[in-house]
């Protein structure tokens, strides 16, 4: 079977891995840009955490941007000039958002997220460095009441097998001591024993050199304008180079590019671009290399999550805004961000140790927070996208679920809550 992915980023890259594991080796991964994981999957969070499978649409939420439309500050923001384009899908956004969705949404992220870290080890054993470390994380609560409403809710995410320990600051600050500053701060936290942490580009990369080694065909810039189609079957793409690549089988894991792809054939394809920023803070050419936390670091308060890569890089990601395919960088989050980050940890602020690079990227969003991954009603055309925040987290986990399907194997886990048919359409 001959499969074209259009992508290459965290999705494209980990389907290609798994289908080629299972013996599909007539591949072909098709990007628009100059190399693997320029996207979303570029300089996100670098956190592996099936302890945060928790959709943006909790319950509550269209108070909760109603409330924020205009703050430049906020850490959702919609622009009011982006209402049009997320008429649709901002209605089933806000339609999801029940108490009895938000918990099923959760627990099926979780689920595609616990599918796919342990088989990870397969990509670590190919010699493929992408700077693993299973250290966990820790979940800051600064009040009694934060803690009481975890506490709450995370006795449904434990019952369905998630492992954490409740500490006090005193246990988290025995754990991370870099936080010792801050101990007085706040009235305890949760510790993700199942979260782990790795650089996505590097992983994006590493994946791409085995792929070529292994004979498949990656094409660089290579934008796809539309599919190809014959009787209402996909039949390939187009290129912006005037190529037709024909497939048996086209795999959409372009994000939120997607949905301008499918509109062609009257699809709406339920997945916004949400943008968010990182700031990685390296040492400083010629500073001593400084002695960074151990752990990822989640402050609820500060909406971020503050994360080492590697061995000698710290980066601090999160904010959300709706504005389109804009990636420009906005300073003034920027400055947030980098004011978050030194609020946890003081020694941030030694400008001169420290080099900063700032990046934007967006999130996949689908209208009700599960990626849309398997076969559509229409023949030939696959996805894997739609993954939100979670997109690093779910990367194995999809790509083993898409590929069993497209093998025909009975997949390790319920395909339904993530079977793009639950949209009208698809
Ligand atoms: C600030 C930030 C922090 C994040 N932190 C985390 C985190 O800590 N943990 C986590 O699990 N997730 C995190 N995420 C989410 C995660 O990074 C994304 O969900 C993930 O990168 C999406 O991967 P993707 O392959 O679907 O998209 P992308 O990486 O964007 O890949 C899609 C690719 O398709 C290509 N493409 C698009 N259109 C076309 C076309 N017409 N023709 C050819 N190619 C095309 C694009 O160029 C791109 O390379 C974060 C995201 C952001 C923005």
């Amino acid at each position: 079977m001959r499969i074209l992915i259009v992508g290459a980023g965290l999705a494209g890259l980990s389907a290609a891995w798994s289908l080629h594991r299972r013996g599909l080796r007539d591949l072909t991964v098709v990007e628009a840009l100059d190399g693997p994981g320029q996207g979303a999957s570029h300089a996100n969070g670098a956190l592996l955490h099936p302890s945060f499978p928790e959709p943006w649409n909790a319950p509550g939420i269209a108070w909760q941007l109603l409330r924020d439309l205009g703050n430049e500050d906020a850490a959702a923001l919609v622009r009011l000039k982006q209402l049009p384009q997320l008429a649709g899908w901002g209605l089933r956004f806000l339609r999801e958002a029940t108490p009895a969705r938000y918990l099923a949404h959760s627990l099926a992220n979780m689920a595609l997220a616990r599918h796919g870290l342990p088989r990870m080890a397969a990509v670590r054993e190919a010699g493929i460095d992408y700077a693993w470390r299973p250290t966990g994380s820790l979940v800051l609560l600064r009040t009694p009441e934060a803690l009481q409403v975890a506490r709450g809710w995370s006795g449904r995410l434990e019952a369905a097998g998630l492992r954490r320990r409740w500490l006090s600051a005193d246990e988290a600050v025995a754990l991370e001591p870099a936080l010792a500053p801050q101990a007085g701060r706040f009235a305890g936290a949760i510790h993700n024993l199942e979260d782990e942490r790795g650089d996505a580009l590097a992983y994006c990369r590493g994946l791409a050199t085995w792929l070529a080694g292994q004979g498949v065909a990656l094409r660089w810039r290579t934008p796809v304008l539309g599919l190809a189609t014959q009787g209402g079957r996909v039949t390939g793409v187009h290129t912006t180079t005037g190529e037709r690549l024909e497939a048996d089988a086209v795999v959409l894991a372009a994000a939120a590019h997607g949905a301008p792809l499918l509109r062609g054939l009257g699809i709406d394809l339920p997945v916004r671009p949400a943008k968010g920023y990182s700031v990685t803070f390296a040492p400083a050419a010629g500073a001593p290399a400084p002695v960074l936390p151990r752990l990822a670091v989640i402050d609820v308060d500060l909406h971020a999550a503050i994360v080492p890569v590697g061995d000698d890089r710290l980066r601090i990601a999160g904010t959300a805004e709706f504005c389109g395919f804009d990636t420009r960088i906005a300073p003034r989050r920027i400055d947030t961000l980098v004011r978050a980050a030194g609020s946890l940890y003081p020694m941030l602020g030694g400008a001169p140790a420290w080099s900063r690079t700032a990046w934007a990227g967006l999130r996949p969003m689908s209208a009700d927070g599960v990626p849309l991954v398997g076969p559509t009603a229409r023949e030939g055309l696959w996805l894997n996208t739609g993954h939100g925040h979670l997109g690093w987290t779910q990367a194995m986990g999809s790509g083993e679920l898409l590929a069993d399907l497209l093998a025909g194997r009975a997949p390790g886990l319920d395909p339904a809550p993530y079977a793009p048919g639950r949209y009208a359409g698809l």
